[in-house]
């Protein structure tokens, strides 16, 4: 192989990954707008402290369910338009 090619890894489907929704605890199918990640990050607005970042997976109909309806969910939303 000459250093310029690249070997295809796997897909995911054959690498057989699957998401559990943080929310219901169900698999999420992959159909958009699922799977959905969420992203924790905590100590960020404090200084001298390192920021932790943690992405939970979920279904877009379980945040929207979860979240308050003056939260606005634009990235869903834009989906929806797209
Ligand atoms: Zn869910």
């Amino acid at each position: 192989m000459k250093r310029s090619q690249t070997k295809a890894g796997p897909s995911k489907r054959q690498l057989r990954i699957s998401f559990q929704c943080m929310f219901c605890g169900k698999t999420i199918e992959e159909k958009q707008p699922d799977p959905c990640i969420v992203i924790l990050c905590s100590g960020w607005d404090t200084p001298g402290e390192k920021p932790l970042n943690q992405q939970c997976y979920c279904h877009a109909a379980c945040l929207r369910q979860v979240a308050h309806q003056s939260v606005p969910l634009y990235v869903l939303d834009r989906q929806r338009k797209d």
